[in-house]
């Protein structure tokens, strides 16, 4: 007997590769909370206290650099991250440290788009930060570069503008848990496969973009990440 789909099946979320035609297909979305210590306290958390901790959004919320998308519905405080995009290509599980940058395809800039009122509300109340964080179109991710390219970005500037105005300034040497830590810490929470993106954590400045305001995410060596709301 023949099986067939009783729907259409979604065709992979997928973002291009800078410089080529290639796209990277996206499996999953992790996100690190808290990795610059100065946005930690910021929000109101002592760096210093605890491990990496981590959350998700679709797949399918990954947008490319460049669109024009609707604001985000539900919100009166939509927030920018500037953050280091990971690009995982070789999958596995209890990953050492050290061994960390073979499972690396390359890295982005991206942008953690956060309903900042929805995630308080969701932590006064001790709920899940999902509808906060996991919303349609909330991971801006600009064009992916190959790590035999970039090398392995564990330092460079990482910033935010909001119609050409700084809001975030930081350099990626300022990660609590740099790239390494974070993959040896996740893949010890799951198995990393093919296709996973990892969001590693935003430095100070976070701030609220408006209906009409254009946001760009710029890290050194890499492509900016750019969304405009309509
Ligand atoms: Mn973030």
């Amino acid at each position: 007997m023949t099986q067939s789909f009783v729907l259409p099946a979604p065709a992979p979320t997928c973002l291009p590769v800078a410089g080529s035609d290639d796209l990277f297909p996206v499996r999953r979305i992790f996100c690190v909370g808290r990795n610059y210590a100065e946005h930690a306290r910021e929000m109101g958390n002592d760096p210093d206290a605890e491990p990496p901790f981590f959350f998700t959004k679709p797949a399918d919320a990954a947008i490319p650099s460049g669109l024009t998308i609707p604001f985000p519905p539900m919100t009166q405080n939509l927030h920018h991250e500037a953050e280091l995009v990971v690009a995982i290509g070789k999958g596995g599980a209890n990953i050492d440290a050290p061994d960390a940058m073979e499972h690396i395809w390359g890295f982005a800039a991206g942008n953690d788009l956060t309903r900042r009122d929805l995630q308080a509300e969701a932590k006064a109340t001790r709920r899940p930060w999902d509808m906060a964080k996991g919303f349609d179109n909330s991971a801006v991710i600009g064009p992916l570069h190959p790590i035999a390219q970039t090398g392995p970005m564990t330092s460079g500037a990482i910033t935010c503008t909001v119609d050409g105005e700084a809001r975030q300034s930081g350099d990626l040497s300022e990660m609590i848990w740099p790239t390494a830590d974070i993959i040896a810490f996740l893949s010890r929470l799951v198995t990393l496969a093919p296709g996973d993106l990892i969001m590693t954590g935003t430095p100070a400045g976070v701030g609220a973009i408006e209906p009409g305001q254009t946001c760009a995410v710029e890290i050194a060596g890499l492509s900016p990440a750019e969304v405009t709301f309509a």
